[in-house]
């Protein structure tokens, strides 16, 4: 067995199983080893079954007194396992798991087991443990200490992968440490294969942050190594000289259903002068949620156009996708713009105002003659075999790393390339802005258009379900929408999906005449785009979502939001969330709502409720997490990194200098050998 084994070959995994490992991303052991987990839980402490409290986590070591399976009547299809168990105090616990049918076959009564899990309350108010992980004394134990919690899909256990993990891990040696011995100790790490081992199995917090701590060195390494050789290589070469048409740039300004404001202006003027001239352009415009990106994109897409040379728009998903194709068709159609769509799912060209199906291959075709001048798509209109006439400008909206690797594909080989413009919402701080400068000029859209009116943010607890129900019945009363969103558990989407699922039966039973449509990731494309396009006709009142409509949905007649379970979403995250209101010129607001009745999470959420700046929430954010055990949870927009976080300044600094000592060569080499080591997070396949 080596690193490079298929998962598929390992002993004792199942097909069906590997294949919940490949919609993870992980096929072989070294995608398993580069998969961090993104929490450890403390099962080290052994404790009595008379001490017990809910919401503890624990291994109590214990003896079955009794195990039954039954069917269960109301859940058609499920099976409940029942056990109880005793241990040297003489008090008994119930645990029970849904659908492990095999379970009361493998255990008897008299066995001895580690149970571990969190204690809860059932509704008699027994304490209770709920599909709680089970060993036998005799087990390699993989359970009884600072135990891993990865991202995981419907149908795979956490024991099923830390399993896995465990393999892996037993071949971390195998990994070459891309840094000297030397250097690692001067700059105060621990090895790479040490780490990899660690960050899944420490023995104690202190591992795991020192693990966290190589892992996000070498993160920021990489990360900082590619932009530092992107500025490097596009020093050699030529973009196209494309002039500001400022006749028809007016013209498309007028016809513009708002006066554009003074931020957007700037940062379309300052892209408009990097383009007139030869050296390729790199240009980051950074504008807070609504703050109108996406015109600024259209307008300099447009007078690229102008020039005869093309533009392609790529968004992170399919679904944002079809929507700025619906924006720049509607935005640009009348000005004689050629555009087409492409992404894994549709192909599309829009002619004489309306847009048909086509096959990909007609768009690539008219890409490659010149037909088009505009393509809206994923990163799907990257790939190889797209042929471009004369690439002028690529924009890349709302990418992980700000669009460095998209970039980074266009200028390998050529010799001309085109220019590039990112947009993002995230907040960037400064000292990261400073890491940038040179490298990515930065744009800032700072003040949102006029008229917008704030939004009004309130956070409800368990006794406010009826204020939060009326809200919503009248907002849909007045003809206006509304977004409910449901959070992730963990970051396996299948109890967030199942949670919108409720919520959705729940609306829909409560007030049968109002539209209620569902949203999720693991929802086809298709359907998602279909559903959020009702919702944009406004054939649908409310949609109950999961966060896959994080950012950039634009709907301006949706005024309310309700964000249930806000306190499982971090402090940015919710701040992202509100941004899909707001959007118009009607009166809008979010709801937080909690279901926790604990003054410290209404503190929490209230923090966000009372301001409307994303810089300053961001601040919070991170002061949260600095102080928190939670690593590398993920923000959108932000670069791909597993662990790190525009929080860990220090580690960037230390990057910086360390960076500053290589010599070309060294860096060359570290980017091949940190690339293959890949601290680059899988894709995530949930569709
Ligand atoms: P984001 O920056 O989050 O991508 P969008 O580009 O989607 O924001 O714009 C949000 C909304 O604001 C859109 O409905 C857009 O039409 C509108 N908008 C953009 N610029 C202006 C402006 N200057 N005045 C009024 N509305 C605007
Ligand atoms: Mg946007």
């Amino acid at each position: 067995m080596s690193l490079s084994t298929p998962l598929a070959k390992l002993p004792r995994l199942q097909p069906q199983i590997a294949k919940k490992f490949a919609q993870l991303g992980l096929t072989t052991l070294h995608d398993a080893l580069f998969t961090f987990p993104f929490r450890h839980e403390d099962w080290r402490q052994r404790v009595s079954i008379a001490d017990l409290s809910v919401g503890q986590e624990v291994t109590i070591a214990a003896t079955v007194v009794n195990i039954s399976s039954r069917r269960a009547w109301r859940r058609r299809g499920t099976t409940v396992t029942d056990l109880t168990v005793t241990d040297d105090s003489g008090q008994r616990l119930h645990a029970v798991w849904f659908n492990l049918p095999f379970l009361a076959k493998n255990l008897k009564t008299g066995d001895r087991l580690y149970l571990s899990g969190t204690i809860s309350a059932a509704k008699s108010g027994r304490r209770e443990l709920h599909n709680p992980v089970y060993e036998r004394p005799s087990d390699d134990p993989l359970h009884q200490r600072l135990v891993p919690v990865y991202r995981s899909v419907d149908g795979l256990s956490q024991r099923q992968i830390r399993l896995v993990m465990k393999q892996a891990v037993a071949l971390a040696g195998a990994i070459t440490d891309p840094l000297p011995p030397s250097d690692v100790t001067a700059l105060g790490l621990i090895s790479l294969p040490q780490a990899l081992a660690d960050i899944h199995f420490p023995a104690s917090p202190t591992e795991a942050k020192a693990a966290v701590d190589r892992l996000k060195f070498d993160e920021l390494l990489v990360w900082h190594l590619r932009l530092l050789e992107s500025k490097q290589q596009s020093t050699g070469h030529q973009a196209p000289v494309i002039p500001f048409h400022e006749a028809e740039i007016r013209a498309f300004v007028q016809h513009l259903p708002f006066a554009l404001t003074n931020d957007q202006r700037l940062a379309a003027w300052q892209v408009l002068q990097d383009m007139a001239s030869a050296a390729p352009m790199s240009r980051l415009v950074q504008g807070d949620v609504g703050s109108g990106k996406t015109v600024v994109a259209a307008l300099v897409a447009y007078n690229t156009a102008l020039s005869h040379y093309q533009a392609a728009f790529i968004a992170p998903t399919v679904v944002l996708a079809n929507q700025h194709w619906q924006t720049l068709t509607a935005m640009l159609g009348k000005h004689e713009t050629r555009l087409a769509l492409l992404t894994g799912d549709s192909a599309e060209i829009f002619s004489a105002g309306t847009a048909a199906n086509v096959s990909r291959r007609e768009v690539l075709e008219a890409l490659a003659v010149g037909t088009v001048d505009l393509i809206v798509g994923t990163h799907a209109v990257l790939h190889g075999d797209v042929v471009f006439h004369r690439l002028g400008l690529v924009i890349v909206d709302e990418q992980q790393r700000f669009g460095v690797d998209q970039r980074q594909t266009l200028i390998a080989g050529r010799d001309a390339v085109p220019h590039f413009l990112s947009l993002t919402a995230t907040p960037i701080p400064r000292s990261l802005a400073l890491w940038l400068n040179g490298i990515l000029l930065i744009s800032a859209i700072n003040s949102k258009p006029p008229g917008r009116l704030p939004i009004t943010s309130s956070v409800y607890g368990p006794a406010d379900r009826l204020t939060v129900d009326r809200a919503i019945t009248d907002t849909v009363a007045r003809g206006e929408q509304v977004y409910v969103i449901t959070p992730l558990i963990e970051e396996s989407d299948s109890l967030g999906v199942r949670a919108a699922t409720g919520e959705h039966e729940r609306l829909t039973e409560t007030w049968p005449h109002v539209r209620v449509g569902l949203l999720h990731g693991t929802m086809p494309a298709a359907n998602r785009i279909a559903v959020l396009d009702q919702f944009r006709r406004h054939e649908l009142d409310i949609v109950v979502s999961t966060t896959v409509i994080e950012v950039g949905v634009d709907v301006p007649n949706a005024t309310l939001m309700v964000i249930e379970g806000a306190e499982r979403f971090g402090l940015a995250q919710l701040h992202q969330l509100r941004g899909r209101v707001g959007r118009g010129a009607k009166p809008s607001a979010c709801l937080f709502v909690t279901d926790r009745d604990d003054p410290t999470v209404r503190t929490r959420l209230q923090q966000v409720a009372a301001t409307a700046d994303g810089f300053a929430i961001a601040e919070l954010d991170l002061q949260e997490r600095g102080g928190g055990d939670l690593y590398g949870q993920r923000q959108s927009g932000l670069p791909a990194w597993q662990l790190a976080t525009l929080n860990d300044r220090q580690l960037f600094n230390q990057v910086q200098s360390y960076t500053t000592g290589l010599n070309d060569q060294t860096r060359a080499r570290l980017i091949k050998s940190l690339a293959d080591s890949a601290t680059v997070p899988p894709e995530f396949h949930p569709e």
